[in-house]
C-alpha cells in the first residue's frame, strides 16, 4: 500500500478550456489521470468546475500526439531529430531575413500557451529577428473589447473579480452564451439571480440558457447592439438619471458625447434593432433603479464590423451611470481561451510591448532595446489579418505559428489556406498534427499545459501558476524551451532554466506587472494586475480614478456601422459560437473520450418556422453556401433560434465548417474578423 501511495501524485493546475481560469488538483498515477479534484482555495472557481475541466484531459495521452519534429518531404513528412529541425529553421529564417529583411517573417503566438511563452515569442520576433510582426488569436475575438476599454477607461481587462459579479444589482449580458462558454462564471450569475434578487437582462440572437433565465430577454436584429445601447444611454440622460456627480468628478467629454447621441432616439432604435420602445424604456428603468450594474459581453458583440464601437458604447453606458470603481460594477469582456488575456498582456501584439506599453513610444523602445541588446524597430508590425494578405502579395515569406489552428479558426479559411501555400517557409508548433500543420515545412512537437510550468492570466486579470503533472511525452518540449532553442540557433544567448526567470525579466520591464513573482504565486496564491513592486495587486480597478494623466475616464463618441450588404439569394443569417462540451475547433476535446462521446458531430440549429417553410426535419442534410464557400451539415430544429437566423457551432475539428462561409471583412478598428456578419443560402442535399 505504501508503494502505491508513493506513486500517486497530486498536482495543482489551471484549466485551459476557458478564460474563467478554474484551478484544481489533478491526481495521477504514472501517466494515468485518476481524478480532477476542485479545491476550495481556488480563487476563481472554489469547488466548481465544468465538464471540460473535469473530463477534458485524456488528450495528453492520445496516440495522435506529436512526439517528434517533422520535416516536409514533397507531399509528406518524415520524422527528424530536434537538431536537424532547429538547424533547418535557423537556416531558412536567416536566409529570408537576409534576402527580404526582417519584416518578411511573421510570428503568431498562442492564447493557450503561458504568459512566459507569449513573452518569449515577442522577444524572438522583436529582439532576435527585428520585426514587430507578432500577434495572437485575441485578434479573432477580444481585441475590439480591449479597444473599447482603452478608449474609455484605460485598462483592457475586466473591471473587477469574477466574485464581484455576484455583488451587482443588475447584470446585463450581451452577445455571450455564458452558460456554455464560461460555465462556472455563469453559475455565479444564476445563483445571485435566483437567491439574491439580482436583475438579469440578456440581449442575444439566440435564446440560450441565460436568455431563458433572464428577467428581460431581447433579440435585436443582427449587428445592431450599438444602436439600442446608445438609445438606452440617451434616454437615461434625458430622464435626468445620469450619475452627474460621477461624471463631473471622474469623466471627460460629456458634452461632445451627448451631442453624438442625438440621432439615437427610441424610435430610431426600434426601427433599426427591432427592440420595442417599451422594452428599451424598461431596460433603462432597470438600470436606473439598480444600485450597481455589470455588463458581460463576448463575441456576439466583438466579431462584427463595428465590434470596437459597440464595446465602446457599453463602456460609455457604464460611465454615464457611474458604474465603475465599486464592487458589482464595470465591464467584463469574457475572454474565451484560458490565456487570451495573458497573450496580449505579454506583448504578442504588433503595436504593444508587455504591459501594453506602445512600440511607437521611443522611451519604451529604448528600454527594451537596452535590456535585450538589440534595436527594436519603430513601426508597428502586421497583425495576423494583415499577415494573410501579406502572404498573398509575397511580402511575408516565412511564418512561425505556435499553438494556433489558423487553417480552421480564421475567417474565410479558403483564403487563409491559399496564403499558407504561398509561403517560402512555414513552421507550425503544436500538440497535434493540426489542419494548419498540413501546410507546414517543419512541425514541432509541443507539450500541453499538464507537461509544463508557467502562469496563465484569466479573464479577471488574475495570474495563476500551473505545475508540471507529467514529463513531456516522447520528444515533445514545452513551448518556452522550443522558442529559446530557436532564438539561440539564431544567435541569441538565452539561458532560462525555469519559466520563473522569464517572468522575473518581464516584470522588471513592464510596470503593470512590477510585483509579479513566482514566490507570490505559490500553490493557489494569485495576483491580479496591476501589481505594484511590493506585491500589492488590484482585484478591483478604478477605485482611485482611471489610468490617464488626469485620472479621468473619457466618454468616446461612436457611430453605428451597418452590416454588410448581401445579394438577395443569401437569405439566411448564420450565427455561430461555442458548445458547452467542446473547446474551440475541438483538437483537444474531440480527443477526450469522456467529451467526444457526448457531442460527436456538428449540426445546424434551425428555427421551427424555417424548418416548416423549407420542409426540414431533424437530420436533413443541408448545404449552406455563402459568397466565400460552402458546408454540408445536418439540421437540428430548436426554438432557441428564430426565423431565418440559424446557428452553427464552431467546434468542428474535421472541416472547420463555419469558416468556410465567413468573409475577410473585419472590425474597422482592430481587424477582428466579422465572423457574426455572414449570410448564406440553404439547399437540401439529402432528405432524412
Ligand atoms: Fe472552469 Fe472554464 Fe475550465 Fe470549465 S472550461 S472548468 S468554466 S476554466
Amino acid at each position: 500500500a505504501a508503494m502505491r501511495e508513493e506513486r500517486i501524485k497530486k498536482t495543482k493546475t489551471v484549466c485551459t478550456y476557458c478564460g474563467v481560469g478554474c484551478s484544481f488538483d489533478i491526481w495521477t498515477k504514472g501517466r494515468k489521470i485518476l481524478k480532477v479534484e476542485p479545491n476550495a482555495e481556488a480563487p476563481a472557481n472554489g469547488i466548481s468546475t465544468c465538464v471540460k475541466g473535469k473530463f477534458g484531459w485524456d488528450f495528453v495521452n492520445s496516440e495522435d500526439r506529436l512526439t517528434k519534429p517533422l520535416i516536409r518531404e514533397g507531399e509528406t513528412f518524415r520524422e527528424a531529430e530536434w537538431d536537424e529541425a532547429l538547424h533547418l529553421i535557423a537556416e531558412k529564417m536567416t536566409a529570408i531575413k537576409e534576402e527580404s529583411g526582417p519584416h518578411a517573417l511573421g510570428f503568431i503566438s498562442s492564447s493557450k500557451c503561458t504568459n512566459e511563452e507569449s513573452y518569449l515569442m515577442q522577444k524572438l520576433a522583436r529582439g532576435v529577428i527585428g520585426t514587430n510582426n507578432i500577434d495572437n488569436c485575441s485578434r479573432y475575438c477580444q481585441s475590439p473589447a480591449t479597444m473599447g476599454l482603452f478608449r474609455t477607461v484605460g485598462y483592457g481587462g475586466d473591471s473587477g473579480s469574477i466574485t464581484d459579479i455576484e455583488k451587482a444589482g443588475m447584470v446585463l449580458i450581451i452577445g455571450s452564451n455564458t452558460a456554455e462558454s464560461h460555465p462556472v462564471l455563469a453559475t455565479r450569475v444564476k445563483r445571485s439571480h435566483k437567491l439574491k434578487g439580482q436583475k438579469l437582462v440578456v440581449s442575444d440572437l439566440r435564446k440560450h440558457e441565460m436568455a431563458q433565465r433572464a428577467d428581460v430577454y431581447i433579440k435585436p436584429k443582427p449587428s445592431t447592439d450599438l444602436v439600442w445601447l446608445s438609445a438606452v444611454t440617451k434616454y437615461i440622460i434625458d430622464q435626468g438619471w445620469a450619475d452627474k456627480t460621477f461624471i463631473d468628478e471622474k469623466v471627460n467629454g460629456f458634452d461632445a458625447y451627448y451631442k453624438s447621441l442625438e440621432e439615437y432616439t427610441l424610435e430610431y432604435a426600434e426601427k433599426i434593432s427591432g427592440i420595442s420602445k417599451a422594452e428599451l424604456i424598461q431596460i433603462a428603468k432597470m438600470i436606473h433603479e439598480s444600485d450597481s450594474l455589470v455588463v458581460l459581453w463576448a463575441m456576439g458583440v466583438t466579431q462584427q464590423l463595428g465590434g470596437s464601437d459597440t464595446s465602446t458604447a457599453i463602456s460609455n453606458l457604464l460611465l454615464v451611470t457611474g458604474n465603475y470603481g465599486r464592487p458589482g460594477t464595470g465591464s467584463y469582456p469574457l475572454r474565451g481561451h484560458n490565456n487570451v488575456q495573458g497573450a496580449s498582456d505579454f506583448g504578442s501584439m504588433p503595436d504593444r510591448f508587455p504591459g501594453y506599453e506602445k512600440v511607437a513610444d521611443a522611451e519604451v523602445r529604448a528600454k527594451y532595446s537596452k535590456a535585450w541588446g538589440t534595436e527594436v524597430p519603430e513601426h508597428p508590425g502586421l497583425n495576423n489579418h494583415d499577415m494573410v494578405d501579406a502572404m498573398h502579395n509575397g511580402t511575408l515569406r516565412g511564418l512561425y505559428i505556435k499553438g494556433e489552428e489558423m487553417a480552421l479558426v480564421d475567417s474565410n479559411v479558403n483564403y487563409v489556406r491559399a496564403g499558407f501555400e504561398k509561403l517560402d517557409f512555414f513552421v507550425v508548433q503544436d500538440v497535434f498534427f493540426s489542419k494548419t500543420a498540413e501546410y507546414a515545412d517543419v512541425v514541432l512537437p509541443a507539450s500541453p499545459s499538464l507537461e509544463k510550468e508557467g502562469t496563465f492570466t484569466n479573464t479577471e486579470r488574475r495570474f495563476q501558476r500551473l505545475y508540471q503533472v507529467f514529463e513531456p511525452l516522447g520528444d515533445s518540449k514545452p513551448d518556452w524551451q522550443i522558442i529559446m532553442a530557436i532564438a539561440n540557433r539564431l544567435g541569441a544567448d538565452w539561458k532560462y532554466e525555469h519559466p520563473g526567470e522569464i517572468m522575473e525579466e518581464a516584470a522588471k520591464l513592464a510596470p503593470l506587472f512590477a510585483g509579479v513573482r513566482y514566490d507570490r504565486l505559490e500553490g493557489y496564491q494569485s495576483l491580479q494586475w496591476p501589481v505594484k513592486e511590493d506585491g500589492t495587486d488590484s482585484p478591483l480597478l478604478f477605485t482611485d480614478g482611471f489610468p490617464f494623466p488626469d485620472k479621468k475616464a473619457r466618454l468616446f463618441p461612436v457611430r453605428w456601422t451597418e452590416p454588410l450588404e448581401y445579394e438577395e439569394q443569401y437569405d439566411i443569417h448564420v450565427n455561430n459560437g461555442r458548445l458547452l462540451e467542446h473547446f474551440h475547433e475541438g483538437n483537444l476535446t474531440y480527443r477526450s473520450e469522456g467529451i467526444a462521446s457526448k457531442t460527436p458531430n456538428v449540426f445546424l440549429e434551425v428555427s421551427p418556422e424555417l424548418a416548416k417553410e423549407r420542409r426540414l426535419v431533424n437530420g436533413t442534410l443541408v448545404r449552406l453556401t455563402s459568397p466565400y464557400g460552402q458546408v454540408v451539415v445536418p439540421v437540428h430544429i430548436t426554438d432557441r433560434v428564430k426565423g431565418n437566423e440559424v446557428y452553427l457551432p464552431m467546434n468542428d475539428v474535421n472541416s472547420g465548417a463555419i469558416n468556410l462561409l465567413t468573409s475577410s471583412f473585419a472590425d474597422k478598428d482592430t481587424d477582428t474578423p466579422a465572423y457574426k456578419d455572414i449570410m448564406a443560402k440553404m439547399e437540401i442535399v439529402k432528405e432524412k
